[in-house]
């Protein structure tokens, strides 16, 4: 039901970043993925976005994808179907206004689910997507060199990994995503959208 990855013989893999948009991190993660010629995958909260309209404008603008990630950063499964569809459409709607389209993946916040999300995510065909670097913990701040190990490890042809660009102090996860990004793409990865990874499939 979550897709962690998508399996494709092509040497491409998919980064994406929670929680965003915020305004010192973002624009360093645009940095990086400028600077390697490479697309990144933001799944926004509707709040953050409306604190920072002109960051959501930028990412769409350098061709990165914008994700839906709810409203306000909910538990999904101790909300309401009625709750869940507002908290998944005012963000829609929002993202479509800034970005100039529809977002057409969603990541459940603290990836917290069941059976009523997963039927209403099915109805408004969104994809659910996780990560396979789970471990790496980013958001508990380990330090970088957990991030990043336990980051590569995960890594392999079609792999969607997972790190945050909001909430609290990210300088850990930027100093990661900076090795990462330059290993892999000395490695020869194409660093890509998950939509892009989904049409490779
Ligand atoms: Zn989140």
């Amino acid at each position: 039901m979550m897709i962690n990855e998508i399996p494709t013989s092509q040497r491409a893999i998919a980064i994406t970043f929670d929680d965003g948009p915020n305004p010192v991190y973002t624009p360093q993660v645009l940095e990086i993925f400028s600077e390697a010629k490479g697309k990144a995958t933001f799944f926004m909260i509707g709040e953050q976005m409306r604190n920072h309209p002109e960051i959501v404008k930028q990412v769409a603008a350098e061709g990165h994808e914008i994700g839906n990630h709810t409203f306000t950063h909910p538990k999904l499964s101790q909300l309401s179907k009625a709750e869940c569809l507002t908290e998944i459409e005012q963000t829609e709607k929002l993202i479509e206004e800034l970005a100039g389209q529809k977002p057409v993946i969603f990541r459940p916040p603290y990836l917290d689910y069941n059976q009523e999300t997963v039927t209403l995510l099915q109805n408004k065909e969104y994809p659910m997507i996780g990560a396979l670097n789970l471990e790496a913990q980013d958001w508990e701040q380990p330090g970088v060199e957990h991030i990043f190990e336990k980051s590569r490890e995960a890594v392999k042809n079609g792999s969607i990994l997972i790190f945050h660009d909001g909430y609290g102090d990210r300088s850990q996860t930027i100093e990661a995503v900076r090795m990462l990004v330059s290993e892999l793409t000395l490695q020869g990865y194409k660093l890509v959208t998950v939509s892009e990874l989904l049409a490779r499939a």
